[in-house]
């Protein structure tokens, strides 16, 4: 079997907190690829996108450029509506059987795994590797055990960068220059992208 990492977000922009836990998955759990796949509407969070969809994904090409192990696919933007896990796990699971599937999560979101649509049925398809992110200890004792099985702790040096705050930053007119690679800066500045 072929080991693919699944990096999935909303990439509003990709930045290196991003890139360092794909990489530290990869390494640490053997990952022969990772793949990106941009969400087109994320589930559980309430602000929509400040970038399109197709600018989105963009970036990303522009971020793992010349990177062989690293692919982006734009199978949720392409699907459209609310980007539910379980549904991109169904369709990577069904039209590669010769792969294996973990999702790479940061420790913010996998303290609300419980709460992900279908993730019974998801944790049978998939597994997870976590990431820690400041302020957001990984608490997987207090994981159901069908998740917490599933679940492998990728180490990494903590990264407190979030796009949340890189917009907020760009709205304000301050430096994001050495939070997002070089590529994807120069792309957000030509487009005037989340400029208030
Ligand atoms: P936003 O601030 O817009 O909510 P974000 O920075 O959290 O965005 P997402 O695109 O939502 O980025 O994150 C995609 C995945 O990457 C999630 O699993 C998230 O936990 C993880 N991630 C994001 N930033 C970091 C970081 N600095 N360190 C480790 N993991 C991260």
């Amino acid at each position: 079997m072929i080991k693919v990492g699944i990096m999935g977000g909303t990439f509003d922009p990709i930045h290196y907190g991003h890139l360092l836990a794909a990489e530290t998955a990869r390494e640490t759990c053997g990952l022969d690829e990772v793949w990106f796949i941009p969400s087109f509407i994320p589930p559980l969070k309430d602000n929509e996108p400040g970038a399109e969809g197709h600018e989105r994904l963009e970036m990303v090409y522009r971020a793992i450029d010349f990177q062989p192990y690293f692919r982006a696919l734009d199978i949720e933007l392409e699907r459209g509506g609310t980007s539910y896990t379980i549904d991109t796990a169904e369709a990577l699971v069904e039209h590669h059987p010769e792969r294996s599937f973990s999702f790479i999560i940061g420790s913010d979101r996998i303290n609300d795994l419980p709460g992900w649509h279908r993730v019974a049925e998801l944790a049978e398809l998939v597994s997870f590797i976590g990431v820690e992110r400041p302020g957001a200890p990984i608490e997987k004792s207090k994981l159901p055990a069908a998740l917490s099985d599933r679940l492998q702790i990728a180490e990494m040096p903590l990264i407190g960068l979030s796009s949340t705050d890189i917009r907020k930053r760009r709205a304000e007119g301050k430096s994001i220059r050495f939070m997002v690679p070089e590529k994807v800066y120069s792309f957000i500045q030509r487009n005037g992208l989340y400029e208030s």
